[in-house]
């Protein structure tokens, strides 16, 4: 009976939630696309053929079960089928709406590979965790017992929050300090809210403070309070910092005024749609109305410029990126998406300086062509002899990356090992550092990557902490 339900996908055709009009959508900051219906996510998730090997839930990086809570949905069992999802991920309404699916879980999804299209799983995903919220199936934690144990969770983004609710879950003791004044990250103060509403953030973040997980903000570890002094004030700690060191630009003019980095621009912009009084906004320099406006970069954070950009009424957008479309790190749906939004690619081009009076004038661009596979196979860029040229630009938006914050000189810390890169030394598994007692996780670990990533290590982390402190007090009491 149940059987019948599912493996429709010959029949019944992909589909996505409704995308708001281009048009439309470019005038405010709320997300694109629409919630789907009930009976229109039960009919998708029930195009899913039901693998005995779903290669879906081996490429999500939190084995989600998939198969079963999209036969629950098909079968109207939502409230079973949101268990089952949240039993595995602690932000899936986050990861329905912002992980690439189309390399992950969607793209490797087998009735894609035979060309029925993948099924849509990000966004039954977020159907289900948003249908659980307004029914009031979401509760704040609530554990069994309080324990006394302390933990120390540095960064509250994706990573320490999701180690925060399972620490909690088993009733420890968890303080969360961030130097920002909202808790998230970069789910906060990074990504859009036409990718993630602020509110589906600031909900989760609610629950976890409801189910006692302390928050200390405004509290930049190094400078308001020294790492050491936090190990001493707790029996663990995990640092869930980030990567926020913005890769720079050189040449000619390269400090013009006008020249800004892509997490100020968006910090910004995330700022002011909560209202807040933000003077460099207000004063024009990280606004791009009006303005002919140059993002440089190809990957998801100059997608997020791009479109930014666009939604502040900027007289014309156009992103600069060294390689092709098909060669550009950043979500093809995403560029898509920009497009249809007013954004021009102009591929193949590089800065080599600025044209710059008070303020930048333009960006002096060279144009490139792919040449031979480098030593990772990817074609290595190369510039086109005498074919510069000028591009026009009120503001500049570099959007080239990120790289660690070096800890172990900001914190005072030397015995805190990090790798050649700056990342701190962590092992993969446990996610414990050159530290006793002290665990890092998510992007600090990583370099930059993704949320998804981010919840996966904080989980495993909380778990590490809890073998860590069984340990310690078996050792106590012997
Ligand atoms: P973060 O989210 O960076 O959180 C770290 C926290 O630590 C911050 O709140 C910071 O204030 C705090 N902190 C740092 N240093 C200190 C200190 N010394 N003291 C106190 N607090 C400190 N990923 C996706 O999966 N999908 C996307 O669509 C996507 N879009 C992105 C768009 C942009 C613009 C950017 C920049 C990234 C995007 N990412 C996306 C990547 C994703 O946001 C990160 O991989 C993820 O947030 C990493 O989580 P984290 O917990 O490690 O760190
Ligand atoms: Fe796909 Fe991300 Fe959800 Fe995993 S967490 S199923 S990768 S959308
Ligand atoms: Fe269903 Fe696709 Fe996963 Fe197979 S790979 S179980 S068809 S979602």
């Amino acid at each position: 009976m149940a059987q019948n339900r599912m493996l429709q996908f010959v029949t019944r055709a992909r589909e996505m939630p409704e995308k708001r009009e281009a048009s439309v959508r470019a005038q405010d900051f709320s997300e694109i696309y629409r919630e789907f219906a009930a009976a229109k996510a039960a009919e998708q998730a029930g195009r899913c053929s039901q693998c005995g090997v779903p290669y879906c839930q081996t490429h999500c990086p939190l084995h989600n079960n998939i198969p079963d809570w999209l036969r629950l949905t098909a079968e109207g069992r939502l409230q079973e089928a949101y268990e089952l999802s949240q039993a595995t991920n602690t932000f899936p309404e986050i990861c329905g709406r912002i992980c690439p699916q189309d390399r992950l879980c969607e793209g490797n999804c087998v009735i894609e590979q035979s060309g029925h299209g993948t099924v849509t799983i990000g966004a039954v995903e977020k159907y289900l965790t948003d249908t659980a919220w307004d029914n009031g199936w979401v509760k704040p934690v609530k554990p069994a017992t309080e324990r006394t144990e302390s933990v120390a969770i540095i960064g509250a983004g994706p990573g320490g929050l999701a180690a925060a609710d399972v620490l909690r879950r088993r009733g420890l003791q968890v303080t969360v300090y961030d130097r920002h004044d909202r808790a998230g990250g970069l789910l906060t103060y990074g990504i859009p809210g036409f990718k993630l509403e602020k509110d589906v953030v600031m909900q989760r973040i609610a629950q976890l403070e409801q189910g006692g997980v302390q928050f200390v903000l405004n509290c930049n570890v190094g400078e308001d309070i020294s790492f050491d002094a936090i190990r001493g004030k707790h029996d663990a700690v995990i640092i869930a910092t980030g990567v926020y060191k913005s890769r720079d630009l050189s040449g000619p003019n390269a400090t013009a005024a006008g020249i800004v980095r892509a997490i100020d621009y968006l910090t910004a912009s995330n700022r002011k749609s909560f209202g807040d009084e933000v003077p460099e906004f207000d004063s024009g320099e990280l606004d791009a109305k009006g303005k002919r406006v140059v993002v440089i970069g190809g990957g998801d954070t100059a997608m997020d410029c791009v479109r930014t950009a666009i939604r502040q009424g900027a007289q014309s957008v156009k992103c600069l990126y060294r390689r092709d479309r098909a060669n550009m790190p950043g979500s093809q749906r995403e560029t898509a998406n920009a497009e249809e939004e007013g954004v021009e690619f102009v591929w193949l081009t590089a800065p080599k300086g600025f044209t710059a009076g008070d303020a930048v004038e333009g960006v002096l661009v060279q144009q490139m062509r792919l040449g031979a596979p480098d030593a990772s196979g990817r074609q290595s860029p190369e510039v086109i002899e005498g074919a510069d040229y000028v591009e026009d630009a009120d503001l500049v938006i570099k959007a080239l990356g990120f790289e660690p914050e070096y800890l172990p000189k900001l914190w005072g810390s030397e015995g805190l090992e990090v790798t050649r890169w700056g990342t701190v030394k962590a092992d993969f598994r446990s996610h414990a550092t050159s530290l006793p007692g002290v665990f890092a996780v998510g992007d600090i670990v990583r370099g930059a990557s993704l949320v998804v990533w981010a919840i996966r290590d904080g989980r495993e982390a909380a778990e590490s902490v809890l073998d860590y402190l069984a340990g310690a007090q078996a050792v106590a009491a012997e």
